[in-house]
């Protein structure tokens, strides 16, 4: 699959029986439709599904950031604020093939999800876990 952002080709990362698509060049992730939810599935967390949900249904949002097209459909996706403070832009395909997160932002998001799901430090850890060992990158 080719990179939305660089045009680089990703890489197939399976963890856990969950895939995704990592870019090497511009540490970008790729997931397919239903892998995100298995990911929380995997961590505890499946009662963050319903706020992936809401995330498709959002509004676009307004971002200088370059439109960019889905990897599965190649139709331009719509722009979504996903997280508060720092607001995190992620790209979502319009016909549901999947999300789209920048380097970086996929770690922001969770540790603001697991935030908001309350004292539970422990799904956090686990995902942080799972990323660290998935990624093998800085930290
Ligand atoms: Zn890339
Ligand atoms: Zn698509």
């Amino acid at each position: 699959m080719i990179c939305p952002t660089c045009k680089s080709d990703m890489i197939v990362v399976e963890h856990n029986k969950i895939e995704l698509d990592y870019c090497t060049n511009c540490r970008g992730v790729w997931f397919d439709s239903g892998e995100l939810e298995l990911l929380l599935e995997s961590a505890g967390l499946e009662g963050l599904e319903p706020l992936l949900a809401n995330l498709a249904g959002s509004t676009e949002a307004r971002s200088a950031e370059k439109k960019r097209k889905c990897p599965i459909c190649l139709k331009k996706m719509k722009k979504i604020v996903a997280g508060q403070e720092p607001a995190i832009i992620l790209d979502i395909c319009r016909q549901g093939d999947g999300l789209w997160f920048d380097g970086g932002e996929l770690a922001q998001l969770v540790g603001q999800m697991a935030g908001e799901a309350g004292e539970k430090t422990t799904p956090q850890q686990e995902i942080f876990a799972f990323l660290q060992e998935v990624f093998k990158t800085e930290g």
